[in-house]
């Protein structure tokens, strides 16, 4: 690392004019000043040097010296952060304010050499995880990074700021305590994230969603018992754009709220219509673990139970193990509130996630739907065999339905008939088609 006061002279630092009003520090309009000196600065390529942006944000931090409220907590915490920052970079860089709990660091290093950077990145959060001291002060936070270099990604300012940005992003997701340089790869990715956003919330109101329904076999009736609603969008931009290149980006934005919307209007609406045509077909529709945070989920069913004229046990809920939804207790009210109401609450993906057996205890399910993974390994490995037995077995004693997914071939299918597995789905019975196919299958 190099040291940036012998390199760049920014004697009026600390009593610069460029300083917060409040916390009274060196904020963004001083890191814009300090960034026009030093890229303009001829000695940045004479000698080799690249210059990171460190945006850190600290979360979830604690004070334990006294009990401040409000303001004056943030602002308490901006000034010992700040204090703290300066400390761990010493001569090797500069630190602005950037907003109450986000700050930016601009330190010079060797061009192609960013361990300096990541050494920096890792002491800061290392200092912040284990209660820093400060005057006489301690506090702790979590601490995430994202970085990005000049001249490596970009000449400007707002676009170095808004990489790090990304790269914070990219940080964030992959846990506390982290950090993340940017790359462009990444800003590929989060611009067609973007893009695929945008278009995301025309899809309802310019008819680019609709539903393909695959069938669901009953191995003790031998009939076809039920269908999934499986969300298809055909984008005027995008073109088709699988559910999962855009299911998690509706769930990261919120989104989802809405589609889980226009998939419960249009899903009863299916069932209604089966219901008129004499069929008597589940629907099970998969329910993202956010919609569950709806306030307004409960009302919005009984609406359109009510609207469509189905009886509710001709509804199925499928929701995938996660520990979010075991976490909050109000998802686990929420089931149980749904499945009051008459719904049947499926257990999807069942053995891939957290804590299977604990969801079997703590939810009202109905059933669970063995991953199709385990499925897929069925012939190839005995041991899987087992496993699919004692699950069917648990099943059995706990009085809940067993389905297994992806069933792709007749000597899966055979098996698990002969292993008593109550249904089965996958591409050997059918694969999701639109109403109009489904239609000539069964009828
Ligand atoms: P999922 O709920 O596990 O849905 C089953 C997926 O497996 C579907 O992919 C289906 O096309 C595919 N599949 C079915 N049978 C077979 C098989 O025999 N072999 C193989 N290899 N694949 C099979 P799809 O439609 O691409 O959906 C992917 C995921 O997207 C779904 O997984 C579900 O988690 C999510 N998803 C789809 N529609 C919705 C929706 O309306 N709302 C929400 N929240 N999620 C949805
Ligand atoms: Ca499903
Ligand atoms: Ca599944």
């Amino acid at each position: 690392m190099l040291r940036i006061d012998g390199i760049f002279n920014l004697n009026n630092y600390d009593k610069s004019a460029y300083c917060d009003s409040i916390t009274g520090l060196p904020d963004r309009s001083y890191l814009y000043r300090a960034f026009r000196q030093i890229s303009s600065d001829n000695r940045l390529a004479e000698h080799n040097i690249s210059v990171a942006f460190m945006l850190i944000e600290f979360d979830k931090y604690k004070y334990i010296n006294d009990v401040f409220v409000g303001h004056r907590y943030v602002e308490e915490f901006s000034r010992l952060s700040f204090g703290l920052l300066k400390e761990c970079v010493g001569g090797l860089g500069l630190v602005f304010s950037f907003t109450g709990n986000e700050f930016i660091i601009i330190a010079p290093h060797a061009y192609g050499d960013e361990r300096p950077v990541a050494v920096l990145a890792e002491s800061i959060i290392d200092r912040m995880r284990n209660y820093a001291k400060i005057s006489s002060y301690e506090i702790s936070s979590t601490a995430n990074i994202g970085i990005s270099l000049f001249p490596k990604h970009s000449g400007d300012i707002d676009e170095l700021l808004e990489f790090a940005d990304m790269a914070l992003y990219e940080a964030k997701t992959g846990g506390e305590n982290t950090y993340s340089f940017y790359s462009h790869e990444l800003g590929l990715y989060m611009r067609k994230k973007a893009d695929v956003f945008l278009s995301l919330k025309k899809a309802i109101d310019n008819n680019e969603l609709y539903l393909e329904y695959q069938p669901q076999f009953d191995l003790k009736c031998s009939s076809i018992t039920g269908i999934e609603a499986l969300m298809r969008w055909k984008s005027r931009k995008l073109g088709n754009v699988p559910p999962s290149d855009f299911i998690p980006i509706a769930e990261e934005t919120g989104y989802i709220m809405e589609l889980g919307r226009w998939l419960i209007g249009n899903a009863f609406d299916m069932c209604c219509r089966c219901c008129k045509r004499g069929l008597s077909l589940t629907v099970s529709l998969n329910i993202s673990p956010i919609q569950l945070q709806d306030k307004n989920l409960l009302d919005l069913i009984r609406f359109n139970l009510k609207k469509h004229g189905i009886p509710p046990s001709f509804i199925k809920f499928e929701i995938t193990e996660s520990q979010a939804i075991i976490s909050n207790k109000k998802n686990i009210g929420m089931l149980n509130e749904i499945a009051d109401l008459g719904i049947g609450i499926i257990i999807d993906d069942f053995g891939t996630g957290y804590s299977s057996l604990n969801y079997i205890a703590q939810f009202p399910i109905e059933g669970v739907k063995i991953d199709r993974s385990f499925i897929s390994m069925l012939e190839k490995n005995s041991k899987m065999e087992a496993v699919i037995d004692a699950i069917i077995h648990l099943s059995r004693i706990l009085g809940i339905s067993v389905t297994a997914e992806g069933v792709e071939t007749r000597e899966q299918f055979e098996k698990l008939k002969r292993m008593s597995c109550d249904k089965v789905q996958g591409f050997y019975i059918g694969r999701p088609m639109t109403a109009e196919g489904l239609e000539k299958i069964i009828l």
